[in-house]
């Protein structure tokens, strides 16, 4: 029985995208928090190679955009399909140019072993954070309320126990909380075999020096990607490794039967399609792969992870400070089960179309969509009565109805109105709405005011000169008011009480 006891209020078991996130979110809300990655060290296979605007959005904020840029392949986005390498576009997907008027930030091309060490360096930055690398959560039990964690580093057999008020189960696709705890996936786990090598050769003559995102191989129905600027690559393609030469593989699938090379690392892997029956358990949270699983079509696993630790780190810090209820917690699962099993959905079907190089994969719910367009309904949500934001078949258009991603729109000084949304709800109004800045004296909650001068502000938040907005930290309207109100101040303490959970609705 290990004897050594740490007490922290914050468990993250995993320190992958999910969980380094949470780290840096959880730090920068004034929450201390012990991060545990049985990893020592980063594996051969790079997996992700970038993240998309949102994710972007929530790095912006914390800080970590520029030092990511620095490290950012220059790729030309958007994916190509060709025969082989050698052959023709057969057809190209390029991301609109109209997509940085909804955001400040474009997608990031990175290989995910290099993203996660530009995280960790920022999570290890800040005092409240402890991360640890090779230390493995061995076992765990529910006690008071909170967990009571065992833990081991491997190398030296040192072994502690960790006592949480809360853990976050960001343990990747195999999650062994998840398990533990019983918890079920929903969806296809098996969408199709794939081996995955890694290389590095000089492929310049045929992909030029900025090669686009991905290609995709139509003769062997495989895919090529980029990885570091240092010449490595990736291709995965349909089966298991069967014995033959990785680099004869590598070979026979771009079309170039004497490129020279050198494989780096090999593996396979499977793609799914699935959501986590339930997200929390207690005082556990599922996040990122441990919650879903989704295949690669569309690059979103990365992404969905950081929403995941986005949408639970403010709700999290604000019952540690004493702003918000249990309920508030409790809203975590309810927000993000439903957005997991659209996006199992939306990516399950665009991988069945990925390969064809007839038509778009994604033909349901635009990619943006996917990305920015999910809107949370929940009891800590006050809908105004419009329509869905986020049908079947959507394309994204920014919208503030409550639990959407309050719309960007540029400030003065090169801020943008997603800068705003940090570590506190904030309520926006125009010139007009100065009752409503009256009305805020003293909130029950720590709230930031933002008077925004722009005069399309309120055509594009869906309010008139004289209405306000609330916004929680997450970025997502809470509560609108489309007008003026007789009651400014009873308005925005309904609001609050709603959104924070201190009252039922
Ligand atoms: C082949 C492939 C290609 C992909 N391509 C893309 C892509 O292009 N874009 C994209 O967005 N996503 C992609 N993904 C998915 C992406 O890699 C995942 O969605 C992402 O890594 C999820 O992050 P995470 O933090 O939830 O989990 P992970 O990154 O899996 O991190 C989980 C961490 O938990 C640690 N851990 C597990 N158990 C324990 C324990 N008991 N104790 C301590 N630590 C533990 C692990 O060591 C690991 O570091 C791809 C995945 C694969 C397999």
């Amino acid at each position: 029985m290990a004897d050594e006891l740490i007490e922290t209020p914050v468990l993250i078991v995993g320190g992958g995208p999910a969980g380094l996130t949470a780290s840096l979110l959880l730090s920068r809300h004034g929450v201390d928090s012990l991060l545990i990655d049985k990893r020592a060290s980063e594996s051969g296979l790079p997996r992700a190679r970038g993240v998309h605007s949102r994710a972007m959005e929530i790095l912006r904020v914390c800080g970590v955009e520029p030092d990511l840029r620095a490290v950012e392949l220059p790729i030309t986005p958007g994916a190509q399909w060709r025969t082989d390498l050698t052959g023709p576009p057969l057809r190209e997907d390029v991301p609109s140019a109209g997509r940085m008027t909804v955001s400040p930030c474009e997608g990031l091309a990175v290989s995910q072993d290099v993203f996660e060490s530009v995280l960790r360096d920022h999570a290890r930055g800040h005092q409240a954070a402890r991360v640890e690398r090779g230390t493995l959560l061995e076992s765990f039990e529910l006690a008071d309320g909170g967990v009571l964690a065992s833990v081991v580093e491997p190398a030296t057999g040192r072994a502690r126990r960790v006592r949480a008020r809360w853990m976050i189960a960001a343990d990747g696709a195999r999650s062994g909380i998840r398990e533990r705890l019983g918890i079920a996936m929903d969806g296809p786990d098996d969408l199709g075999r794939q081996e995955m090598i890694a290389f590095r050769a000089d492929l310049t003559g045929w992909t030029g020096a900025r090669p686009r995102g991905i290609y995709f191989l139509t003769a062997t129905g495989a895919a090529l990607i980029w990885t570091h600027a240092d010449d490595r690559w990736i291709i995965s393609r349909p089966g298991t490794p069967d014995g033959e030469d990785p680099a004869t593989v590598v070979r026979a699938v771009l079309g170039l039967p004497d490129l020279k090379l050198d494989v780096l690392a090999g593996g396979p892997w499977t793609a799914a399609a699935q959501s986590a029956a339930r997200y929390a358990h207690g005082p556990v949270f599922l996040a990122g792969d441990a919650a879903h699983r989704f295949p690669p079509a569309g690059a979103t696993g990365v992404s969905a992870a950081m929403h995941d630790v986005h949408n639970l780190a403010w709700k999290i810090a604000a019952v540690v400070h004493g702003h918000g209820d249990d309920r508030l917690l409790a809203s975590y699962a309810a927000e993000r089960e439903p957005v997991g099993r659209r996006n199992a959905e939306e990516t399950g079907a665009a991988w069945s179309r990925l390969f064809d190089g007839s038509a778009a994969p994604f033909n349901g719910r635009s990619l943006s969509q996917i990305d920015m367009g999910y809107q949370y309904r929940s009891r800590i949500v006050v809908d105004d009565g419009g329509p869905d934001a986020d049908p079947a078949g959507a394309d994204y258009e920014q919208r503030a109805a409550p639990g959407c991603r309050a719309p960007h729109l540029w400030l003065p000084g090169g801020t943008s109105t997603i800068d705003l949304f940090d570590d506190r709800f904030t309520l926006l109004t125009a010139g007009p709405g100065s009752a409503w800045r009256d009305a805020l004296r003293r909130p029950a909650v720590p709230v930031a005011s933002y008077v925004v001068t722009d005069p399309g502000w309120p055509g594009l938040y869906g309010v008139a000169p004289d209405g306000a907005v609330l916004v929680r930290p997450d970025g997502h309207v809470a509560w609108r008011s489309r007008t003026a109100s007789a009651d400014p101040a009873a308005g925005l303490r309904d609001a609050l009480a709603t959104c924070t959970g201190l009252t039922r609705r």
